[in-house]
């Protein structure tokens, strides 16, 4: 590709509506332009990278046994209310009517298509198990659509559907595919970690996720070490080893706190440290009004408190019912004499002589103690796990690192076949419900995700298995006859020996160039100069170096095949 016919407008300025890194490097290298929130362009050099991308997939999907098809984006409503989906979807759901006024919607998934489209023509356990996937334009109107294209309203999805006669056997389509996506993160070149996830809506028991590693990323995790365990932070276990405590409990003592609200507040206010404070949080459990109780410094956990109670709603508790209730308001509540259910985190029973709010604003309560002043409805893990936690594997210290869900792969089960009547005929001649798993791979969340963990203050810096072209020749000056035959030389051989390689070959200054080429990502700069051109030599440099090489003219192909050989 010479680069005075390429469609690449690069930008010098940081477009002022991107917030995180790749968003910002995408739009000014020229990969993508937005066309409403959430809805993007994908130019033609971010084409090559999601072509690569899914290319990936597809030899791993394919070697896993898996077909490809391509289902319809398009979907009629019967289907949706027949999983009973298209009243819970609610607005994150495109919908829209045909002139008929029959209502449709824009696939934000396809277990509903695909269960109704299997269940009509797989009748017998002979023809389990299945697996079909496809490489599409998912549709969700996500509340926040935001950073480019992490989360994108119109998205690209690798979607892989398992279908099963027996438990058994979907335990082996699941291990099929841990395996396949632990292969295509490998050989995309990303740092990820593959980690227990929360199922969540989606049902079904187990579930993974695939995290790519960068800072900026919306998922925490805590992983260990010593062992594999690592968790997203929302299902990690806490374990808490039941301690010797020896203080002796001291009298309970009521002390008045003026306008001390916070944990931070009180603990500097009574000059006692905030790992001997509980705080005491109000939530609403399918009506019922409850207390929770965790260490001053700690977050609960919601979705650990929502499994653990089996409630379908939970939320915060208003403040006027809390006043109603407690008699005080938020800042200055405990658990003590408290008239509803509460609920103790594991390790506030480990505690002695911590410090509350009175029910009564502006005081609060020090050497409480769990047993002698308040008896709870229960004890339980309730909290996030944080960096220091111990591994529930391994006894370990957790870390934690953040990152960005790009994969996630679940057990459905029976859920949309018992909804849906999707059944087939077992040995005997049983009619069973298909068993069923499903598998998404965010494939342009992902092409963002590789720029988040791959950059630096000059852009772009693509690894070599995604990268839209894998050379980029530079000669400095394309007035001169010499530098310019010479790179075209270059540029044939590199072509012949079928590397993807841009001649730059616009008349521009060698700076220019330069900061062109490093700001989209081009793994191995070739360039062309009049000194060392008259010692036959060019310059090489790996974008993710800072030192050129010189290179012999001769030598330049078998370079640049060691280099892209990684
Ligand atoms: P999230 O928690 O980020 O909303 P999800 O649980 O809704 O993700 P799935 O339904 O499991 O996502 O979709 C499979 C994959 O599709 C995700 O792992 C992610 O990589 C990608 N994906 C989901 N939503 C979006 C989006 N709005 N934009 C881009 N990619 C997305
Ligand atoms: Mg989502």
């Amino acid at each position: 590709m010479r680069y005075s016919e390429l469609f690449c407008p690069t930008l010098r300025e940081i477009p002022s509506e991107a917030e995180i890194i790749s968003h910002q490097l995408l739009l000014r290298a020229g990969f993508i332009r937005k066309a409403t929130a959430g809805v993007y362009t994908y130019m033609p050099l971010a084409n090559r990278v999601l072509r690569k991308i899914m290319n990936i997939i597809r030899e791993e999907m394919d070697r896993a046994g898996a077909q490809e098809l391509l289902m319809p984006i398009v979907q009629p409503r019967e289907i949706w209310e027949e999983s009973g989906r298209w009243a819970v979807y609610g607005d994150e759901m495109f919908r829209l009517k045909d002139r008929h006024n029959r209502e449709f919607a824009l696939g934000p998934t396809h277990e509903e298509l695909i269960t109704s489209l299997v269940n009509a023509d797989v009748h017998s356990y002979r023809d389990l198990p299945l697996m079909l996937y496809q490489i599409q334009n998912k549709y969700r109107d996500e509340i926040r659509p935001r950073f480019g294209l992490m989360r994108g309203r119109e998205f690209i999805m690798k979607d892989l559907y398992s279908f099963d006669a027996d438990y058994e056997g979907l335990d082996i389509s699941y291990n099929k595919m841990y395996e396949a996506y632990r292969r295509v993160f490998e050989r995309l070149n990303l740092k990820y970690r593959v980690v227990e996830a929360d199922s969540g809506a989606i049902g079904g028991n187990e579930s993974h996720e695939f995290v790519v590693l960068a800072d900026t990323g919306e998922s925490e995790i805590v992983y260990c070490d010593n062992c594999d365990y690592a968790a997203n932070v929302e299902k990690a276990a806490c374990v808490v080893e039941k301690q010797d405590i020896s203080e002796p409990m001291r009298d309970i003592e009521k002390v008045a706190t003026p306008g001390q609200k916070t944990i931070e507040e009180v603990s500097a206010f009574l000059g006692i440290s905030k790992d001997k404070h509980v705080k005491t949080l109000m939530y609403e459990a399918d009506g019922e009004i409850i207390a929770v109780v965790i260490r001053g410094d700690r977050e609960l956990n919601e979705a650990k408190l929502k499994n653990f109670l089996n409630c379908a709603q939970l939320f915060m508790a208003e403040e006027n019912k809390v006043r109603k209730l407690c008699g005080a308001t938020f800042g200055s509540l405990g658990p003590v004499g408290l008239e509803c259910k509460v609920y103790v985190d594991l390790e506030v029973a480990n505690m002695r002589n911590f410090v509350c709010g009175a029910n009564e604003d502006d005081f609060h309560l020090v050497n409480v103690n769990l047993g002698r002043d308040f008896v709870p409805e229960a004890v339980a893990d309730l909290r996030n796990a944080v960096k220091g936690d111990k591994c529930p594997i391994c006894g370990n210290s957790l870390d934690v690192l953040r990152g960005i869900e790009v994969g996630h792969i679940f057990k459905l089960g029976t859920k949309y076949s018992e909804a849906m009547n999707a059944t087939f005929l077992d040995q005997n001649g049983k009619e069973k419900p298909f068993i069923m798993g499903c598998y998404g791979i965010g494939v342009s969340r992902t092409m963002a995700a590789a720029v988040e963990q791959n950059h630096d203050e000059d852009g772009i810096i693509w690894p070599i298995p995604i990268a839209p072209y894998h050379v980029i020749i530079v000669p400095v000056n394309m007035k001169n006859d010499k530098l310019r035959t010479a790179a075209e030389d270059i540029y044939n051989t590199l072509i012949e020996a079928g590397i993807e390689t841009i001649l730059d070959d616009r008349d521009e200054r060698a700076g220019v160039k330069f900061k062109d080429a490093d700001l989209i990502g081009i793994p191995v700069r070739i360039t062309i100069g009049p000194k060392s051109l008259q010692e036959n030599r060019v310059e090489i440099k790996k974008r993710w170096e800072k030192e050129s090489e010189l290179v012999e003219l001769t030598g330049v192909l078998e370079k640049v095949r060691e280099i892209l050989k990684g």
